[in-house]
């Protein structure tokens, strides 16, 4: 089985960690970035990942892409209804990015600014699209993904996990290839460190995940960062 590697770090700025994250045998990740008042953003990532990791090891699998989408959806109505009933929490939320590979098919379900990357050779491509107001901008033509990057406004998200009724996951399901190499991460990294860098990165360290965290550190850290890197035999 191909190796895996996760870290995160709180980074340099924050006090606390509101990132989860999670491997699920078999070969099952989850990245989990949480937002709110007080202790609230790591209550509702935390709440996702375990709630995630609950109902699929109770689910035969293949786990593709439409039950890791009920697994959030289960989710949601937990992060909801805590929120409700605990004033503290109010308005938390977190954002949802889960892979699932069997075999050589992946499947994967994902809400809000974490991101989904395949390296794939020479090719490093961003597989989740940010449900951002930034990304809105973009797609608008509005804003170029450099000015994206550094837009006062680029932290507003424009739905999360536990946030809203109406959730729309993204779901999607395709080929993975031997010597593929999955990116799942927080943005504290790709806020940080850009796209060359990390596709350079993920091919040359020995250790994936503590050599990114290492490098969204050096520029700054001033977010949470949390990787888990897979890779397909
Ligand atoms: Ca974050």
């Amino acid at each position: 089985m191909a190796k895996v590697y996760q870290a995160t770090n709180v980074g340099k700025v924050r006090y606390n960690n509101e990132d989860s994250l999670a491997v699920i045998e078999p070969e099952t990740y989850v990245v989990a970035d949480g937002m709110g008042g007080a202790q609230a953003g790591e209550v509702a990532s935390r709440m996702l990942v375990e709630t995630v990791k609950n109902f699929l090891l109770k689910t035969p699998r293949p786990w593709h892409e439409k039950i890791l989408a009920q697994a959030i959806l289960l989710a949601n109505d937990k992060i909801l209804n805590t929120a409700r009933r605990h004033g503290e929490y109010h308005g938390m939320g977190t954002t949802a990015t889960v892979l699932s590979l069997e075999g050589r098919q992946a499947y994967f379900a994902h809400v809000g600014d974490s991101r989904l990357y395949l390296l794939r050779g020479n090719s490093f491509k961003q597989m989740t699209e940010d449900h951002s107001y930034v990304e809105t901008l973009v797609r608008r033509g509005e804003l170029t993904a450099g000015e994206a990057r550094i837009h006062p406004m680029k932290n507003v998200l424009t739905q999360a996990v536990g946030a809203v009724t109406n959730l729309q996951i993204d779901t999607a399901s395709f080929q993975a290839e031997p010597g593929d190499l999955f990116l799942l991460c927080s943005d504290g990294l790709t806020n940080m460190v850009d796209d060359v860098s990390i596709a350079k990165i993920l091919k040359t360290a020995a250790n994936p995940a503590d050599a990114l965290i290492e490098a969204a550190l050096n520029a700054g850290g001033k977010d949470n960062i949390s990787v888990i890197v897979a890779g397909v035999d």
